[in-house]
Formats: structure tokens, sequence, C-alpha cells
């Protein structure tokens, strides 16, 4: 296991003088936490659980490798993904892309949301709010305990959006 079973690409920063800045990913390899905006990939490794405190903001993707965790009780603005035999738990709000590799496990607990679109090979346990289109690839997606998921809005020129 290890890093080597995966790549970390650098993600490309604007500076805000216009000049480009590559950076490698922030790679959690022990539990860590943030509590302030951050900008950039992060990718948890096994052993590791990552927490987004409620003042926590993350602009980019999160990557959670087997073996992993993360609780996101503040913000995610960006996808995340959640490899086989890791668990992401949401009290706070995911705003991007979800995919839920088999055997992963994403549960949204009450006040929790999950907007943006989802992939699903593994669960979903849903006892909070989910918006988005879903692809269903041999997973599932339980609404439990009050869960609910929010119904577009149709726009008058025919396409339908997610109003939070
Ligand atoms: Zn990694």
């Amino acid at each position: 296991m290890g890093s080597d079973d995966h790549d970390h690409p650098k993600d490309l920063h604007i500076q805000a003088d216009g000049s480009e800045e590559y950076r490698g990913p922030w790679v959690v390899e022990s539990d860590d936490s943030l509590n302030a905006n951050h900008s950039g990939t992060v990718c948890v490794h096994e052993g590791a659980t990552f927490q987004i405190g409620p003042r926590g903001t993350l602009s980019g993707s999160l990557t959670l490798q087997s073996g992993s965790t993360a609780r996101i009780d503040g913000k995610v603005a960006g996808s995340l993904t959640v490899a086989s035999g890791a668990i992401a738990e949401i009290t706070g709000d995911q705003s991007g892309s979800v995919t839920v590799d088999r055997g992963g496990l994403v549960r949204v607990h009450p006040g929790g949301k999950l907007a943006g679109s989802l992939v699903v090979a593994g669960l979903v346990e849903n006892r909070g709010v989910r918006g988005g289109s879903v692809q269903i690839r041999g997973g599932e997606i339980q609404d439990l305990d009050g869960g609910s998921e929010k119904q577009p809005t149709r726009t008058t020129d025919g396409s339908s959006i997610y109003v939070w």
C-alpha cells in the first residue's frame, strides 16, 4: 500500500498577478484537520482520518484512499472520491460530484448535504438531503430516517437546476 499505488498529479494555481504555479496535493498520512480555507487537492491515505471542521472549507477535490476516513463538518466545493474500504461522514456540505467505489461508504447525517452528481458503485446512506444526477454502477443509495432527495427546479428554457 502506501502512495505507490496511485499518482499525485499537481494542480495548476493561478496567482493574483496572473502567473502560474503547479503545486502537489495535500497528502494526509496521519490524522489531520482543516479549520480554515484551503484551495487544492487533498489525498487521504490508509489509516488516516481527515476532518474538515465546521469553519473549514476545501476548494478542490478530496480523495479518500482505501482504509481512510473523512469527516466533513464544514464544506467541500469540489469532487469527492471514496475508494473501497473508505468512509466519508458528512454533517456539512459537499458541493461537487461524488464517486463511491465498490466497498466505499458515504454517510450523510441529519443536516448534511450532498449537492452534485453521484456515481455510486458502493453505498450512500442519506439521512440528510441530496440532489443531483445519479448514476448507479452496481451500488445503492438508501434514504433513511427522513433523508430526502431534493428535486430539481425546471427553468423556463426547459433545463433543470437545483436551487439550494
Ligand atoms: Zn495519495
